[in-house]
């Protein structure tokens, strides 16, 4: 797993080079935010023990397998001493729930652990604030660190070469589109993650990009089209 510096408080995890989870360094211990797939739970919590902290939270951007796969292994790993919490309505889909009409796109496996927390808009999380950004999943969710602005905007966009959309179909990254439910509410929430002017967009798929607002200006013209 490679380990990146985004800021003082934020780290970025990458697996197989193409999914990205984060630790976000508070004052007692560390929020993982997403857990990438199955089978990084001892690599996540020795990268944590390497950023200076415990795992003292987890919190997810929605419910897909490549964000939660390593989640019942973590809780297992790290027991009462964790706090879990996921998105409202992805929580509501992974206990069984149907919560919209139709079939769901991207993989949603089984997973045991239930949050003991489910996420909504304006929720505090340390100091990420949560932005609801539903579409690419009903519940999906950002976080905003009200400390320096960064994002962390899941995946409504990914970067790889340049900032993309998960609404529509990019070359470079295709799964997202084709994983994403409703593309309309994803394309609303690219625009209102760009209101928030942030000074880092950090996603799921794909490099930090720093003072984002033209590449995710553009990125919303060419989902636009
Ligand atoms: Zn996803």
């Amino acid at each position: 797993m490679k380990s990146t510096r985004i800021t003082e408080n934020v780290t970025q995890l990458t697996r197989a080079h193409f999914v990205n989870a984060y630790l976000v360094r508070e004052v007692d211990g560390l929020t993982l935010v997403d857990t990438t797939m199955r089978g990084a739970a001892e690599t996540l919590v020795a990268a944590a023990s390497e950023a200076g902290g415990p795992i003292t939270r987890i919190a997810l951007t929605h419910g897909h397998g490549d964000h939660v796969g390593s989640l019942d292994a973590l809780a297992e790993k790290l027991g009462d001493s964790v706090e879990v919490l996921m998105p409202e309505l992805d929580a509501r889909i992974h206990a069984g729930e149907k919560v919209v009409e139709g079939k769901l796109p991207g993989s949603w496996p089984e997973v045991r652990t239930r949050p003991g927390v489910r996420l909504t808009s304006g929720d505090r999380v340390g100091s990420l604030e949560v932005i609801a950004s539903p579409g690419h999943t009903p519940g999906h969710v950002s976080f905003l660190d009200t400390r320096d602005r960064v994002l962390i905007a899941g995946d409504v966009y990914t970067t790889y070469g340049k900032a993309a959309v998960t609404s529509h179909f990019y070359v470079r990254f295709p799964f997202a589109a084709m994983a994403t439910w409703d593309k309309q509410k994803d394309l609303e929430s690219a625009r209102a993650l760009r209101a928030l002017d942030p000074a880092v967009l950090v996603v799921g798929h794909g490099p930090a990009i720093r003072a984002p607002a033209a590449a995710m200006d553009e990125a919303i013209a060419r989902a636009n089209r």
